[in-house]
C-alpha cells in the first residue's frame, strides 16, 4: 500500500508541475498579446491605445498631484508625395527610421507613441508650458537633418500644449492639433505652441 500511495503521490506531483509549466505559458502568451495589442505594427512604437492610456494615467498625476504635463503632436510634411514619388515602401521606410530616431531623443521620462498614419504625439511627464517649444525644436531639426535611402529632405510640423486645469484630455489634444494646423499653415518645418492658459477661452 505504500508504494501505492508513494506512486500517486509522485504522480500527482508531476501533474501539478505540468499544469504550473502550462500557467506560466498562458500567462507569457497573454502578455505577449497585451503588448501586441499596445505596440504599433510598422514602427515598433506605441500605438494609439497605449498612448491613450498613458494620458489617462498623466492625467489622473494632474488632477491628484498638479504635476502638469504635455503634449507634442508631430505631422510629417507633403508625406503624401513621398509616397506619390517614390513608392510606399520608400514611405514605411522614412516612419521606420523616423520612429527609431525619435525613440532615442526624446527623455527618458517622456512617452512616444504612433498616432496613426504619419503623426506621432509625444507625452512629456512633469513639464511647463515654457519647456515645450525647446524639446519639439529638437525634435524638428532632428526630421529635418535625417538622411533616407530616397535622399530626399524631410520635415514635420508639431504643436504644442501643456495641460491646464479644467480641461479634458481631449481639451488638450484638440489644443495640440490647432497649433499644428498654425504650423502647417505659417509654412510647415515649425513648431507651434498654444497658449491657452485661462480655461474660460477654450
Ligand atoms: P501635410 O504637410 O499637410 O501633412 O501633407 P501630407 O501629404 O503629409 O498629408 P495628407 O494627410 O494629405 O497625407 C498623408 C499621407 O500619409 C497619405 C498616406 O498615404 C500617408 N500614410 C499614412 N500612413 C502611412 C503608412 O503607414 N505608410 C506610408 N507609406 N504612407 C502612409
Ligand atoms: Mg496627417
Ligand atoms: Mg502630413
Amino acid at each position: 500500500l505504500e508504494q501505492k500511495i508513494y506512486e500517486r503521490t509522485e504522480s500527482l506531483l508531476d501533474t501539478q508541475k505540468e499544469l504550473l509549466e502550462d500557467k506560466k505559458g498562458l500567462l507569457e502568451d497573454k502578455n505577449e498579446l497585451t503588448r501586441m495589442a499596445l505596440t504599433d505594427g510598422l514602427t515598433g512604437l506605441s500605438n494609439r491605445t497605449h498612448m491613450n492610456q498613458i494620458l489617462h494615467k498623466e492625467f489622473s498625476r494632474f488632477e491628484r498631484h498638479n504635476q502638469r504635463f504635455g503634449i507634442i503632436m508631430l505631422d510629417i510634411d507633403h508625406f503624401k508625395s513621398v509616397n506619390d514619388k517614390y513608392g510606399h515602401d520608400a514611405g514605411d521606410a522614412v516612419l521606420k527610421k523616423l520612429a527609431a530616431t525619435f525613440d532615442k531623443a526624446i527623455r527618458t521620462s517622456d512617452f512616444i507613441a504612433r498616432w496613426g498614419g504619419e503623426e506621432f504625439l509625444i507625452c512629456c511627464t512633469t513639464i511647463e508650458e515654457e519647456d515645450l517649444l525647446p524639446i519639439a525644436e529638437t525634435i524638428r531639426q532632428l526630421v529635418a537633418t535625417t538622411n533616407f535611402d530616397h535622399k530626399s529632405q524631410i520635415t514635420a510640423s508639431l504643436g504644442c500644449a501643456a495641460i491646464v486645469k479644467g480641461e479634458s484630455i481631449g481639451d488638450l489634444i484638440k489644443r495640440a492639433d490647432v497649433a499644428l494646423y498654425e504650423a502647417k499653415n505659417n509654412g510647415r518645418n515649425r513648431s507651434m505652441v498654444s497658449e491657452f492658459t485661462d480655461i474660460s477661452l477654450l
